[in-house]
């Protein structure tokens, strides 16, 4: 067994790990690189791999930076299927249209201002039929994807239908078994369950985002929550939240809600400013079957959970026009808008609009990349451009790391154990999906534990 890594390889995006099993080609994701403009064009144009050569690829996810990269592979040539979980599956048909209109609409952009033709990275074709390959496997099921070749995919616990992936074989008399972490999720998420890590394997793939970093507690992220609401709203400001439409808003507007009803925030309006939220909204809606129901507040809503993310207090804009409408009313309230990394939709607008306003707060709740606007923002930078347009930031800043659905350094650690624990035949883990500093955190900490781990650079190639 080789496995070949194609992306997110000592950086957090465009995860795709080519695994190749007694003359089988098998992929693990193939996200999106994401960052400054021509560095990640250059890579995203790249094929990972001849799209005839893969037998099966295995998707741990609906993020972008894992499956971004699939709608492109399908325009030149993929056929293989595309196995992943149901929810996975449903997210992705909102995930990757969005993904391919934002690839549209770049392509007009950058062909207004360079007057030069690019083409897109993908169409909406593109996005389809990629979604018309993806094969649901629900968590537990073992199944054949290539020749003498088995995945079983068990709960991340990192956004819905997130996965880790196993995948297992023969060789002669021996069972062998791969793990890929996909993105681990962390314990006490509001509506996610906690993650499940694999047991009884040789080699493990594993993220390593937060590697040498620490959340808050979950509930005491949501205590500084209602802080920053309440502290706003006696200045009669907003709180601009920019955040990934599918997982960190649908758990923003339960703990909202949540905080609401127990009377520790005024209810004051909250603005889900993303179409590609309420549509994954209505995603997580079709998908409660897969929520955590051992929390209360979930259990609260008995057969029906998913009612918890439509509320009295939350307001879906649909329209451009109700967003406008949106970012002109006055008085306090919270306004939740993608893109997770400032990077594009309608959070530059409010942001725009209110990043000057000493009453306003800004707050981050997201990993933001290198490069990105948000990570400015992160930085304390000002002024900051934003839309083309110079922008003092006169709002608060506040960062709060505990509404990350990564596990942390220390749950990074619990996983790694906790897989060691059953797997007596462990002998290699790679590192994927964290930039530098955070990876060598990890390396340090696995390898004082005894593990034989590295962090393989892109493109390299390594045996078990
Ligand atoms: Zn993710």
């Amino acid at each position: 067994m080789e496995v070949q890594f194609q992306g997110a390889a000592r950086e957090v995006t465009g995860s795709c790990h080519l695994v190749r099993i007694n003359g089988s080609t098998i992929m693990l994701d193939a996200g999106l690189f994401q960052g400054r403009r021509d560095d990640v064009r250059r890579k995203n144009e790249k094929l990972p791999v001849p799209p005839d050569d893969v037998a099966a690829v295995v998707l741990s996810h609906a993020h972008i930076d894992h499956a971004g990269r699939l709608p492109f592979l399908a325009k030149h040539g993929l056929r293989a299927p595309i196995f992943t979980t149901p929810a996975t599956l449903d997210l992705s048909r909102v995930m990757l249209a969005d993904a391919a209109h934002i690839q549209e609409k770049d392509a007009r952009f950058l062909a207004k201002r360079r007057r030069a033709h690019q083409e897109p990275l993908y169409d909406m074709d593109d996005a389809r039929r990629c979604v018309d390959l993806m094969v649901g496997v629900p968590y537990g099921q073992r199944r054949e994807i290539a020749s003498g070749i088995h995945v079983t995919l068990l709960d991340a616990g990192h956004i819905l239908g997130s996965a880790s992936v196993i995948l297992d074989w023969r060789d002669g008399f021996e069972t062998r078994r791969l793990a890929f972490s996909g993105d681990i999720g962390r314990a006490g998420l509001a509506i996610i369950r906690d993650p499940v890590p694999p047991t009884d394997v040789d080699a493990v793939i594993m993220e390593s985002t937060y590697g040498g970093r620490d959340h808050i507690s979950v509930s005491g992220a949501r205590d500084a929550l209602a802080d920053v609401v309440t502290a706003a709203a006696a200045r009669g400001g907003k709180v601009l939240i920019p955040a990934f439409a599918v997982g960190r808003t649908q758990e923003l507007i339960y703990s909202l809600h949540e905080l609401a009803l127990q009377g520790r925030i005024p209810k004051i309006p909250v603005i889900v400013d993303s179409p590609l939220a309420t549509e994954a909204t209505a995603v997580f809606g079709r998908n409660a079957a897969v929520f955590d129901t051992s929390e209360p507040f979930v259990r609260l809503f008995g057969s029906d959970p998913s009612g918890v993310l439509h509320h009295g207090l939350v307001e879906f804009t649909e329209s451009a026009e109700a967003s406008k409408a949106a970012m002109q009313r006055r008085g306090p309230m919270v306004v939740i808008a993608a893109s997770g990394m400032v990077e594009s939709g309608r959070i530059l607008h409010h942001l725009l609009h209110g990043a000057s306003d000493p009453k306003n707060t800004i707050l981050i709740v997201g990993f933001q990349g290198e490069h990105t606007l948000g990570r400015r923002i992160v930085e304390r930078m000002s002024p900051i451009k934003v839309l083309g347009e110079t922008v003092d930031v006169r709002a608060n800043v506040v960062v709060l790391h505990g509404y990350s659905a990564h596990a942390d350094h220390g749950g990074l650690l619990a996983w790694h154990s906790a897989v060691r624990a059953t797997s007596p035949r462990l002998r290699k883990t790679w590192l994927v999906h964290g930039e530098a500093s955070a990876q060598d955190a990890m390396l340090g900490a696995l390898a004082r534990d005894g593990v034989v781990v590295s962090a393989p650079s892109l493109g390299a190639r390594a045996v078990l």
